[in-house]
């Protein structure tokens, strides 16, 4: 029986002997299209420029407010900030009103999680 292959190309190209000479998908094998080093360079390029442009769009919404884009099918894309809810105690009182409440209710020593809090409260204490 003679049956025609396909080449497909997916993850098991990595270990292909073809895939860097004679794989027959090779203008459109994206595993093909950079070697190990150069994903890795190009994953790094991607990063900086993702970070870059955040902070740039960021820029932009600050001096125009929301950014809308409608791509060719109609599909719309927005940025803005988004209120986030954020806490900060002082440390010098938030330190000592913790400190009394566990030196008063020993029992809910259980709730602090980091052993690193809980060693500082008891320097403190001390
Ligand atoms: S490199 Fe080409 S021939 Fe080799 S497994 Fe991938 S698609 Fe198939």
């Amino acid at each position: 029986m003679d049956r025609d292959f396909k080449a497909s190309p997916g993850r098991h190209c990595t270990w292909c002997p073809l895939l860097l000479k004679g794989c027959p998908v090779a203008d459109t094998n994206p595993y093909g299209q950079m070697t190990a080093e150069e994903r890795l360079r190009f994953a790094l390029w991607l990063q900086k420029a993702e970070k870059q442009n955040t902070r740039v769009l960021k820029d932009l919404m600050v001096e125009r407010g929301a950014i809308h884009y409608r791509d060719g099918n109609q599909e719309e894309y927005s940025a803005d900030f988004v209120p986030v809810e954020k806490r900060f105690y002082p440390y010098r009182s938030a330190a000592g009103i913790l400190d009394e409440w566990f030196r008063t209710h020993s029992e809910e020593r259980g709730v602090l999680v980091k052993k690193d809090s809980l060693q500082i409260l008891t320097e403190i204490a001390e």
